[in-house]
């Protein structure tokens, strides 16, 4: 279910991640280079390289990833406040790990617009 990158292996539990969240359809772990007080990354079980890659028939996972993200955001105090959801897609978009995932940044004011 989980395709061969770094994020794989963490659904495979080959390698180490701080988990906040699973369910059937997805995982949540904190970054490891976090960019803001609290930085986490919700990722599909199914591996989707970008955004781009995604099809009609994935609607319903997204639309699961993205009220993950603000369940998660809500678990850590963030509703309030505000947080930022982003997903880096291909080259340009300064993607890094090529498994879907939403970074979701919170816990400090974030400049607009991004570097
Ligand atoms: P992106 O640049 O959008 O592809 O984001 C990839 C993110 O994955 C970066 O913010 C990295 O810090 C993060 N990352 C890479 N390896 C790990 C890991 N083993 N555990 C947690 N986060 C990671």
């Amino acid at each position: 279910m989980s395709g061969d990158t770094i994020f794989g292996k963490i659904i495979r539990r080959e390698i180490p991640a701080n988990i906040v969240y699973e369910d059937d359809l997805c995982l949540a772990f904190t970054d490891v280079n976090p960019q803001a007080p609290t930085h986490i990354l919700v990722i599909p079980k199914q591996p989707i390289p970008k955004l781009a890659d995604a099809a009609p028939e994935d609607k319903e996972l997204l639309g699961h990833l993205l009220l993950t993200v603000k369940a998660i955001a809500d678990q850590e105090g963030l509703t309030e406040s505000g947080y930022r959801v982003v997903i880096n897609t291909g080259t340009d978009g300064g993607q890094t790990v090529f498994h879907l995932h939403l970074h979701l940044l919170g816990g400090r004011s974030l400049a607009w617009p991004p570097g």
